[in-house]
């Protein structure tokens, strides 16, 4: 079977899975410019597992819309402007409440206790903005979305045919009847996030018992309601050592994509530079990745290998809106460009891009030169 990225009179990007890895091809009488041209992109899936193959359509990974889609064009569309120097932002954030059951060490928001939350009518408003602006996929995150109850108007609100939706949670109040409303809103991709493959230490970073007991339940809920299903794992000097467990309790919970990003020092972790992941570390991590590659399980999505090759996504793939109503480069930039209660989220992106920080190849808050001019911080 095979899937087609792009097609047109001049030339035919294309994918077929081979032994269940994707191929990627091109044909057609530009083939061999376009090959040289799309290189980077394409090696980014080249003989990788998909997420999930489908009769119709495949998908490549929970973080995309599946191929072929109106949604795939938008950000085939986004990505040949973004060659030609226009940048739009593919991926929103929508921190839609504060609220959250848990106490997570590393959280990103920082600890208010304001409880802020986004009334649906902004958020729409939001929807509606960056749907204009080439938006293809949207995630409501939180503190904990499913704390907020007008969760699924909203999932139903953005026009699938523009872009998918997705949630991140850490699983706490996602009973079979939650995800079985979440699937039928149109929700597309469930993500779950886990810090260890122990109960006991997962809880202890979450600062709850009980909450790596919700994350299993959410899984097995969100693949019985038939959602894409995503564990999403933050690494850091104290999980690298568990890859292969992380690894084996994805396999045995059946989730598409295991998906690992680094941890940061944000929010509640801000002045933990000094503790980020070593070269030491980096290395296992891509040694257990290849690895697991030639294994039977489900994909795995290395976030930190992959921006190798995009590049820091903050402010020029990535826009986010926190529960305040603040516009952020990324989530983890805590640096407010404008509101989305006073300014039009079009004008802020154009201040953000204005900004020769974000394009940066490495993650600014990582940068120490960044953290000291942009938020004052000397570590
Ligand atoms: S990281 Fe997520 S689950 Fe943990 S306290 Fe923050 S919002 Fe809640
Ligand atoms: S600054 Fe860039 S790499 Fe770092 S968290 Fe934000 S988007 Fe990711």
């Amino acid at each position: 079977m095979q899937y087609d990225f792009y097609k047109s009179p001049l030339f035919r990007v294309y994918t077929e899975i081979e032994d269940g890895r994707m191929r990627m091809k091109t044909s057609g009488a530009a083939s061999i410019l376009i090959r040289k041209t799309l290189e980077k992109n394409l090696s980014i899936f080249e003989g990788e597992k998909p997420a999930k193959v489908e009769a119709d359509r495949l998908i490549c990974s929970t973080w995309m819309p599946p191929v072929p889609s109106k949604g795939f064009d938008r950000l085939v569309k986004s990505q040949v402007f973004s060659i030609l120097g226009k940048m739009i932002p593919d991926q929103v954030t929508i921190s839609v409440t504060e609220e959250c059951p848990n106490n997570c060490i590393h959280c990103a928001l920082p600890d208010t206790k304001n409880r802020k939350k986004l009334t649906p009518e902004i958020v729409k408003s939001t929807i509606d903005q960056v749907l204009e602006m080439g938006t293809t996929f949207l995630i409501f995150d939180g503190g904990e979305p499913l704390t907020y109850p007008d969760l699924e108007e909203l999932i139903r609100y953005v026009n699938p045919e523009k872009a998918i939706t997705g949630m991140f949670t850490s699983g706490v109040g996602l009973t079979e009847e939650r995800a079985s409303n979440l699937k039928e809103s149109g929700l597309y991709s469930l993500t779950v996030s886990f810090d260890s493959a122990y109960e006991d230490k997962h809880d202890h970073v979450r600062g709850r018992k009980g909450v790596f007991k919700s994350a299993v339940e959410a899984v097995k809920n969100g693949i019985k309601a038939g959602l894409l299903v995503n564990i999403y794992v933050v690494l850091s000097r104290d999980n690298v050592n568990e890859l292969e467990e992380l690894y084996a309790l994805s396999s045995e919970l059946g989730v598409h994509e295991l998906s690992f990003y680094e941890i940061v020092p944000t929010g509640r972790w801000m002045d933990h530079a000094s503790e980020i992941m070593t070269p030491k570390d980096m290395r296992k991590f891509e040694n257990f990745v290849s690895g697991a590659r030639e294994k039977e399980g489900p994909r795995i999505f290395p976030i930190p290998q992959v921006m190798k090759t995009t590049g820091c996504m903050a402010g020029r793939k990535w826009l986010h809106i926190t529960p305040e109503g603040d516009i952020l480069p990324c989530a983890c930039i805590p640096i407010p460009y404008g509101n989305v209660h006073r300014d039009r989220i079009k004008d802020v992106w154009k201040k953000i891009r204005e900004d020769p920080a974000y394009n940066a190849k490495c993650c600014l808050m990582r940068n120490p030169e960044f953290r000291e001019k942009y938020l004052k911080l000397s570590e």
